[in-house]
């Protein structure tokens, strides 16, 4: 049985709305990485990391998964091996396209973590500093999404995948975050087929056997295509 893993980032969800970090304009570009994705930004200014998050939180809820991400989940229905997507984005929309097997290793936007004794809920719409853990009552409610300095989630399932993998594929990230930048290695390393799909070379993107440049809309769905075809 053949294995395919597929890391996707910020870019596989762009076509949606959501912005990527360098997105002119968007959320992302309003803050400063350090004051809203760091343990040591939400300690200085608690509430001015809620609000980044309940306004990402209203976008990607009325976001719609794109060709992206639907031709994801046709590939994973109709693929004769196991199809695993690790993806380093919070938002929901490989599930909302049908898919199953989706480690989120950054976390989720509709999840709320305790700081204090580490139980997990699902988020209001609106956080705010101070709301209490519904287990533990101490006021620690934070988003439970994976900021800079902090471990991902899923890692060592993650190496596990990637060493039994024969296609791992990256679509729409920049290369630029670790530990995600150094799977195609990984993979590589292991003996896998490498396939970047994004809108312009990656910073890893000597590391890839395959290169597909273009829209993840139309990329995607193509690759899916021939992937399905064979
Ligand atoms: P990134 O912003 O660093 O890179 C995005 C990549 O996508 C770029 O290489 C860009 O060329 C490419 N891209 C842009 N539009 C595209 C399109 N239409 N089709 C194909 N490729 C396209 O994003 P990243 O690599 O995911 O960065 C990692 C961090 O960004 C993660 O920690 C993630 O949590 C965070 N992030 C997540 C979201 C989300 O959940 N939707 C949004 C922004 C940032």
């Amino acid at each position: 049985m053949e294995n395919i893993v597929i890391l996707t980032g910020a870019g596989i969800s762009a076509e949606s709305g959501l912005g990527t970090f360098r997105d002119e304009g968007g959320l992302w570009s309003q803050h400063r990485i350090e004051d809203v994705a760091t343990p040591e930004g939400f300690a200085r200014d608690p509430a001015l990391v809620h609000r980044f998050y309940n306004a990402r939180r209203v976008q990607a809820a009325a976001a719609q998964a794109n060709a992206a991400h639907h031709a994801l989940a046709r590939l994973e229905a109709a693929f004769a091996g196991q199809v695993t997507i690790v993806t380093q984005n919070v938002d929901g929309l490989h599930e909302a396209a049908g898919s199953r097997r989706v480690l989120h290793m950054h976390g989720t936007l509709s999840g709320a973590l305790c700081a204090a004794c580490g139980h997990r809920w699902t988020a209001p719409p609106e956080m705010a500093p101070g709301h209490p853990c519904p287990a533990c009552k101490a006021p620690a409610a934070r988003p439970d999404v994976v900021w800079f300095g902090e471990m991902p989630y899923h890692m060592e399932e993650i190496w596990d995948l990637l060493r039994g993998a024969d296609i791992f594929a990256a679509i729409g990230t920049s290369g630029q975050v670790y530990p995600a930048a150094a799977f195609v290695q990984d993979a590589a390393r292991a003996g896998a087929h490498t396939v970047e799909i994004n809108l312009e070379p990656s910073a890893v993107v000597s590391d890839f056997a395959e290169t597909r440049f273009g829209k993840a809309s139309v990329e995607v769905p193509r690759w899916v295509a021939a992937l399905l075809a064979q």
